[in-house]
C-alpha cells in the first residue's frame, strides 16, 4: 500500500483595503490549491473573482474553527493542499486559524506562510514611532474597567504599543488611554489604511480625544492606534515593570519616604534605585499636573 504525502497548508495574506495589495505569489498559490478555507466565503468571493480564482471554498470562522480544523487536517492528511485566508490581512492576526495551524504542525503537516498585508505592520511602519521593538495587543477588552486594567499594566512598557480598534469603540478606547497614560505621550491614529480615506494622524494622548470628538470623519472606519512607549520604563532605571507598578501605586497613597520604604520591603529592589525613581516620578507628576 502506498502512503499518501500530506498536502501543504498555506496561510495567505489578503488586502486590507486596496485590492491591488495582493502578491503575485498569493494569487498563484490560491489558483493552485485544492481548497480555500475562508473566514467568510461571501466576503472573499469578490476578491477571488477579481483575480480569476475559481477554486472551491469552505467556511472557516471563529464559530466552527475546531470542527472545521479537524476536517481540514483530515483533507491535508489525504494529500490535498489548502489555503487559509481571512476577510482582510494576515490570517491568525486577530483572525481565525490558530487551532488549525497548531494541529497541522503537531501532525507534521507543512505550514507555509504567504506574507502580505497586515494592518499593524502598515501602521507601525508609517507611524514615526520606533518599530524595532513593539508590543501588539490586538483588541483591548470591551468593558472600560478591564480595558483600563490592561492599559495600566502597559504604562511602564518602553516598547511602542499597538492596538486594533473599531469605529464603535475608538472614542471610549482613546478616552481610557488618556486616563491612564501621560498626556504628552505620542499617539498615532491610523485609520482606513490603504483605502480612499486613509488617515494617519500624529497626536498626543492629551489631545487625541478632542481630535476625534471634533471631527466625525475621524471616528469612522477601521483603526490602528500606535502609542509611544515609556521613555523611562522601569528597566531603564534598574526596576522591573512590576517593581515600577508597585512603586507608582504606593506613591499615589503615601509620602515618598514611606512609599520607598514599603516598595523596598515588598519588591526587594535596591533602596537607592527605588528612591531615585520615586523622586523622578514625583517631579514629573508635578510638571504634568
Ligand atoms: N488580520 C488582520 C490584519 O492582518 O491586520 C486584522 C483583522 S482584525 C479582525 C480587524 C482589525 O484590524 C480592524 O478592526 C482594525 O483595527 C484593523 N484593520 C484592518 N484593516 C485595517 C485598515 N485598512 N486600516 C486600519 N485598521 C485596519
Amino acid at each position: 500500500m502506498t502512503q499518501t504525502e500530506p498536502g501543504i497548508l498555506y496561510l495567505v495574506a489578503t488586502p486590507i483595503g486596496n485590492l491591488r495589495d495582493f502578491t503575485f505569489r498569493a494569487v498563484e498559490v490560491l489558483q493552485r490549491v485544492d481548497l480555500i478555507a475562508c473566514e467568510d466565503t461571501r466576503h472573499s468571493r469578490p476578491l477571488l473573482d477579481h483575480y480569476g480564482i475559481s477554486k472551491p471554498t469552505a467556511a472557516f470562522h471563529e464559530h466552527n474553527e475546531d470542527a472545521a480544523s479537524s476536517r481540514l487536517i483530515e483533507r491535508l492528511r489525504q494529500g490535498e493542499s489548502i489555503a487559509l485566508i481571512s476577510d482582510a490581512g494576515t490570517p491568525l492576526i486577530n483572525d481565525p486559524g490558530f487551532p488549525l495551524v497548531r494541529s497541522a504542525r503537531a501532525a507534521g503537516i507543512q505550514v507555509v506562510p504567504v506574507p502580505g498585508p497586515c494592518a499593524l505592520i502598515a501602521a507601525v511602519s508609517a507611524s514615526g514611532l520606533p518599530a524595532d521593538r513593539f508590543a501588539f495587543e490586538g483588541f483591548l477588552p470591551r468593558k472600560s474597567s478591564a480595558r483600563k486594567a490592561s492599559l495600566e499594566a502597559l504604562r511602564d512598557d518602553s516598547r511602542t504599543l499597538i492596538f486594533y480598534e473599531s469605529s464603535h469603540r475608538v472614542v471610549e478606547c482613546v478616552a481610557d488611554i488618556a486616563a491612564v497614560f501621560p498626556s504628552k505621550r505620542r499617539l498615532v491614529i491610523a485609520r482606513e489604511l490603504t483605502k480612499l480615506f486613509e488617515t494617519i494622524v500624529d497626536t498626543r494622548v492629551g489631545e487625541a480625544l478632542l481630535l476625534l470628538e471634533g471631527n466625525p470623519d475621524m471616528r469612522k472606519g477601521e483603526f490602528v492606534l500606535v502609542l509611544e512607549g515609556a521613555a523611562d520604563g522601569g528597566q531603564a532605571e534598574g526596576l522591573t515593570v512590576e517593581e515600577m507598578r508597585v512603586l507608582r501605586i504606593l506613591l499615589e497613597e503615601c509620602s515618598v519616604k514611606t512609599a520607598v520604604s514599603l516598595a523596598v520591603k515588598i519588591t526587594g529592589a535596591r533602596r537607592e534605585t527605588v528612591y531615585r525613581t520615586a523622586l523622578r516620578l514625583t517631579e514629573r507628576r508635578r510638571e504634568t499636573d
